[in-house]
């Protein structure tokens, strides 16, 4: 069997959690290697909102002002009624909000992130990166971690970073948990030219119609050259295992009895391929020893408060900042790290839990909905100050 080779960190998945942890361990000052099993850096999907949260990451991890180039700023995030298409309530995001959280909004293009992200890597002298590397299995000796592929190669490393998404075969060593929960829900999405666009509800805003078992999630990226529209709908022919539900034939049924404009949004929406939603439960143990998990591995979420990526940048800076305090006491670095993040994170998995049921109402329930919602100004933070608040 051929030696493992050496590294210090070594950081499993190079999606935007993994990226984004490179490069706040790289400005604590280890050294990194990055893993991906994909032949290339890349992102499937479309659009991304970042939140305040998600801007302050950014921000310390040094890439903030190359989002400024591509990001686009929305001035409000909008919920419709999917059905009735009256207006439910909105989130100004302007300057009152900006002035409040110290970071904007802001809706991009995930390939946009990535490759800031990994022109960022590339950029630090300290960063190596390597693809077609399919981590199959993760283990920890004690005085040091190890990382073996499915090609036969393996790392051993002062400490490993488990990146490696909802299906992690980092957290199956650190937790062993049950497989991810399927929602039973699936997203179809895309982006088009903005010039392309026959039905909106506004260019300038994030919205959002929602519906019984449904919602449409339209938003401008890429400096507002596209458009990208989110379909999700809950599919009645759900089975296990199987691939064969959530279809093009049940989206438009499901999308049948909305308003004009969200059945007009539909002819243009993506339909190459579906995206069925999982999460999973909370957990409370994130590590062991020289292993730990970050982003979607350790939290995964239902995409509702559009946060799974934000979280991921928020897991990053504070894992840089655990590195850099507790010197070369990595254990002890990883424990304070699952200790300052895995209530928060909890807190937005359960939550986008529960916004989901909230969006996804019918009858007397969308119309209390509705009610409870009329009378919110658009300028009433309290309800999103836990979530943008927060500095990782
Ligand atoms: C429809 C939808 C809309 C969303 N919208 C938003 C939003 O608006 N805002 C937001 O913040 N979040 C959003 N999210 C969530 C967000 O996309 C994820 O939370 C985020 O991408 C997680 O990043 P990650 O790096 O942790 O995992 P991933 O993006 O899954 O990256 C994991 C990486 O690890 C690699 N990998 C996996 N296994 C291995 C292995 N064995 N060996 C080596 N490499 C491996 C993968 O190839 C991949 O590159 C959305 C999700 C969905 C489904």
């Amino acid at each position: 069997m051929p030696s493992a080779t050496r590294v210090s960190f070594l950081v499993i998945g190079g999606g935007i959690g993994g990226l984004a942890a490179a490069l706040a361990l790289a400005r604590a000052g280890r050294r990194v290697h990055v893993v991906e099993k994909s032949p290339e850096f890349g992102e499937i999907g479309a659009g991304l909102q970042l939140a305040p949260n998600a801007s302050r990451a950014l921000d310390l991890l040094g890439v903030v002002g190359e989002i400024a180039k591509v990001g686009v700023y929305p001035k409000r995030l909008v919920m419709l009624d999917a059905v009735s298409g009256d207006v439910v309530t909105a989130l100004d995001v302007g300057a009152k909000f900006q002035a409040r959280y110290g970071y904007p909004y802001v809706v991009m293009h995930r390939h946009d992130l990535l490759a800031i992200l990994l022109a960022a890597c590339r950029a630090n002298e300290a960063i190596t990166l390597e693809t077609g590397k399919d981590v199959a299995e993760v283990g920890d000796r004690g005085d040091h971690a190890l990382a073996r592929c499915a090609d036969g190669s393996s790392y051993a490393a002062d400490a490993i970073i488990g990146a490696d998404g909802l299906w992690s075969p980092t957290r199956r060593f650190i937790a062993g948990d049950a497989r991810p929960v399927c929602a039973q829900f699936v997203a179809y999405r895309g982006t088009i030219p903005i010039s392309a666009v026959s039905s909106h509800a506004g260019l300038d805003n994030v919205v959002m119609w929602a519906g019984p078992d449904l919602h449409l999630v339209q938003y401008p990226v890429r400096r507002a050259e596209l458009f990208n529209q989110v379909a999700v709908f809950r599919s009645h022919r759900y089975v296990e295992g199987s691939d064969d539900w959530g279809t093009v034939e049940e989206l438009d049924a499901a999308f049948a009895p909305t308003c004009e404009p969200v059945r007009a949004a539909l002819t243009q929406i993506g339909r190459g391929r579906r995206w069925p939603m999982f999460d999973r439960p909370p957990i409370a143990r994130w590590t062991h020893n020289r292993v730990a998990l970050l982003g979607d591995a350790a939290h995964p979420m239902l995409q509702y408060l559009a946060q799974g990526a934000c979280q991921a940048l928020e897991d990053a800076v504070c894992l840089g900042r655990a590195v850099a305090d507790h010197g070369s006491d990595v254990a002890a670095a990883f424990l304070a790290y699952q200790d300052a993040r895995y209530l928060r994170t909890a807190r937005v998995q359960l939550t986008a839990h529960f916004f989901g049921g909230v969006c996804h109402l019918a009858d007397v329930g969308a119309t209390l909905r509705n009610t409870l919602l009329a009378d919110r100004a658009d300028d009433d933070f309290s309800a999103v100050d836990w979530l943008y608040g927060h500095a990782a």
